[in-house]
């Protein structure tokens, strides 16, 4: 096949000239990998098909939201029913209290209950960006603390040192983000107590809120050390600011209520003020959210003056997706995508070993991707340290043996309820070849 030209090829050239890079999300243009990108033409359970007809394992999921596998029979009644009764209203519906409400229950673990008031979007990116005006409008101050190589979305702010697509790009931050914008975010290392103290030291009454990805996934995969979320909470709030759990991607993918419920169960006690959620959530459609105690929460219009706003906002193809979603991702679910991560993960693990390549494979609940180094890194710095010219190699072998891996070292590999048997072996089996080829990079 090496060398032939195909429909992905023709498709590329084609909307490389009517799209920026021939993509509508940077990381999708195989950048920092090299070739052609997959067009995908459809995808069911655990495969995704390609616009050449040629079928793969998948574990990208949508970058997150295919938690049940793609285009789960349930869910797409649902949208299809939905699309039935209109398209979108631009007027409330019942559909959004039943899922505001499913959010608040599902968050929550014994007592603990930081999810009263939900409020929701269509992206992530407005999640967060919502959350950090809702912060400033709160605490009438401006400055935020963010973690490098966190991810957050793409909104001004939010660009310093951040990971995903910045990361892999090797982007310093964006062009056309006015540096009086980017100075109002201060950036730390993250998993770094002493930096957290230093920062807070120096510019402590003047700091809105702290964001944080509830465990990091957009620089690889890279867990909070133990204590380091509480410890967020509570510095930012003996300093009258606020937390922000950034749960875009753990929310629902990791245990029923989030990372933070993760957390909570396993004895690390602490209160986010506002979490954000996206991906699950949605089910795979443009639905994103923000929660919390109902004090904070209406602070936004039309209950207070942090404005907000979306056509969009709560459209009901995607809120009957995330019904569903939500309906259908059950203990059980939970448990499936635990077992096979486990398993996926220990079979990378012996591969690279076997094969000799310098390797650790991080975890956080479920999540679990490839570094190219000794250890699992704990900061940004460490994970751009490691020998990432080994993941372009055993991607492209992945890939030929019909398994497709996210397009870069500093994503997370996502498993859906959808991986059984069969496609688990096949990944397994397709890990040898790839070690060697990232062996011998
Ligand atoms: N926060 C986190 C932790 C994310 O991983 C992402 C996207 N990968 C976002 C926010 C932004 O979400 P969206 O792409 O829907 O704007």
């Amino acid at each position: 096949m090496e060398g032939m030209t195909d429909r992905n090829d023709d498709l590329f050239d084609a909307a490389r000239a009517v799209i920026p890079g021939g993509v509508n999300s940077p990381v999708r243009a195989y950048g920092s990998v090299g070739g052609t990108p997959r067009f995908l033409a459809s995808a069911r359970g655990a495969r995704v098909t390609d616009a050449a007809g040629r079928e793969y394992i998948d574990l990208v999921a949508s970058w997150g939201p295919a938690l049940l596998g793609h285009a789960h029979p349930e869910v797409v009644r649902a949208v299809q029913d939905a699309a039935a009764r209109g398209l979108s209203f631009g007027a409330p519906t019942a559909g959004e209290v039943e899922l505001a409400r499913l959010v608040a229950e599902r968050v929550r673990v014994g007592d603990a209950r930081p999810v009263e008031h939900v409020r929701m979007v269509s992206t992530g990116t407005e999640a967060t960006m919502t959350a950090i005006r809702l912060a400033r409008g709160a605490t009438g101050r401006d400055l935020l603390v963010k973690f490098a190589g966190h991810y957050h979305g793409h909104s001004d702010g939010l660009l310093a040192a951040a990971g995903s697509g910045v990361a892999t790009l090797a982007l310093p931050g964006s062009a056309g983000v006015p540096a009086p914008i980017a100075a109002q975010t201060l950036v730390i290392d993250y998993n770094d107590p002493e930096a957290l103290a230093a920062v807070f030291a120096e510019h402590g009454d003047r700091i809105a809120a702290v964001i944080v990805e509830a465990a990091s996934a957009n620089m690889g995969v890279v867990a909070p050390l133990p204590g380091f979320n509480r410890l967020i909470a509570e510095t930012a709030q003996a300093h009258g600011a606020l937390m922000i759990l950034d749960e875009v991607l753990t929310g629902f993918r990791v245990h029923p209520a989030g990372f933070w419920g993760l957390q909570q169960e396993s004895g690390e006690h602490y209160l986010p003020d506002i979490i954000t959620f996206g991906k699950v959530i949605g089910g795979g459609m443009p639905l994103a959210a923000l929660g919390g105690r109902a004090e904070i929460m209406d602070l936004l219009a039309p209950t207070g003056p942090v404005y907000q706003a979306g056509t969009l906002s709560g459209n009901p193809l995607s809120v009957a997706a995330g019904i569903a979603t939500l309906r259908l991702a059950t203990p059980e679910v939970y448990a499936t995508v635990d077992a096979a991560a486990a398993r996926l993960a220990a079979a990378l693990d012996a591969a690279l070993t076997d094969a000799g390549v310098v390797h650790a494979v991080p975890r956080a609940g479920s999540l679990f991707g490839v570094a190219f180094s000794a250890a699992a890194p704990k900061t940004y710095a460490q994970a751009q340290a490691q020998e990432s010219f080994r993941y372009a190699p055993f991607f492209h072998a992945m890939r030929e043996q019909g398994v497709a891996l996210p397009p870069s070292v500093f994503e997370a590999w996502f498993l859906t309820a959808a991986h059984g048997e069969e496609e688990l072996t096949t990944i397994e089996a397709a890990l040898p070849a790839a070690a060697a080829a990232a062996a011998s990079a």
